[in-house]
């Protein structure tokens, strides 16, 4: 099974941009609202269709069902595509949200998963932040006190964004991110959101957006505390030192930066490659693949012989299953 590029479905939302076009190369028309690039999905009825080869035109889904086994091979025992891939540009702070856990998100939505995610981040203008998590010492009643008393500021952890940071968001964190942050974001296959707080804004018909206190309570983890980026572990390799920047039960990222050529890992396992930076050839045993910034693509389990051969210097995410 050769590896697979899909056609993104792109997002127009109130606080997007143009960068998913302008920076990322994705077709986008006139507007500036393109807010998310879902690169690979099989959530529901956002399905990612495979956009040339032998597989031209199936969703993610049907991959799943019809070729379980080449595509996710030791992961094989499952009817959804566990992880949904996005490219994110924000031109507006996004409100304040948690997302609940696996468990959590039955009692609200039968057919959904929890969410726990991570961002990468491409750009950061001066002056944006991320908020993620919350001071020490928070409790259910200061947070519910402070969303009264619209003082929620002083209960948020948050810091400066900067390129190049990642940041780990499990179910359960409190957050949100300024306008001027561009990011890649890996999740698990889920929509489920509960919005906290909208700093006091506006919707599209001049009355605030409808916010979910309750359940945001409800699936905040009050143990979880302020949230830094992450600091990544080393991990050497034959041709480069690689960073492994998150390691969970939903998925693993290890970012690579470098010039070199380097096989990517056939273990019976998928891999997700995300281009961050630069230009690099994926190599198979069913041809060469030109990457360039913005491109991700899926190599299944079953694709054997997969080298990364950058033309120059490239920065890319691989993402798996733990
Ligand atoms: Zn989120």
């Amino acid at each position: 099974m050769e590896p697979l590029r899909f056609t993104p479905l792109l997002k127009r939302i109130r606080w997007g941009g143009r960068r998913l076009g302008t920076v990322l190369g994705k077709s986008i028309g006139d507007g500036s609202d393109f807010a998310e690039s879902w690169e690979v999905s099989d959530h529901s009825l956002d399905q990612t269709v495979v956009a040339q080869g032998e597989f031209v035109g199936w969703t993610l889904q049907r991959l799943v069902r019809e070729r379980s086994r080449e595509l996710l091979g030791r992961h094989a025992n499952r009817t959804q595509f566990p992880l949904l891939i996005k490219f994110l540009d924000a031109n507006d702070r996004l409100s304040l949200q948690v997302h609940p856990n696996d468990v959590q998100a039955r009692r609200y939505r039968a057919d959904d998963n929890g969410k726990t995610e991570a961002w990468v981040i491409l750009e950061a203008a001066p002056g944006s932040r991320v908020f993620a998590g919350l001071r020490h010492g928070v409790t259910r009643d200061s947070l519910q006190h402070a969303l009264e008393t619209c003082d929620i500021e002083s209960c948020l952890h948050s810091f400066a964004a900067a390129a190049g940071q990642c940041v780990f968001v499990p179910a359960g964190t409190v957050h949100a991110i300024d306008a001027g942050i561009l990011l890649a974001e890996v999740q698990q296959s889920s929509d489920t959101t509960f919005r906290l707080h909208d700093w006091g804004r506006l919707g599209t018909e001049g009355r605030p957006r409808p916010v979910h206190i309750t359940e945001a309570l409800d699936c905040t983890d009050f143990t979880r505390g302020p949230v830094s980026p992450v600091v990544p572990r080393l991990a050497s390799l034959a041709s480069h030192v690689a960073e492994d920047l998150v390691e969970c039960p939903q998925f693993v990222i290890r970012r690579h930066a470098t010039n070199a050529m380097f096989p990517l890992m056939c273990d019976d396992r998928f891999r997700i490659v995300m281009l961050l930076s630069g230009q690099s050839e994926l190599e198979s045993n069913s041809g060469v693949e030109l990457l360039t910034m913005g491109d991700t693509i899926l190599v299944p389990a079953a694709c054997q012989v997969v080298r990364i051969a950058p033309r120059g210097d490239v920065r890319l995410l691989e993402i798996y299953l733990s």
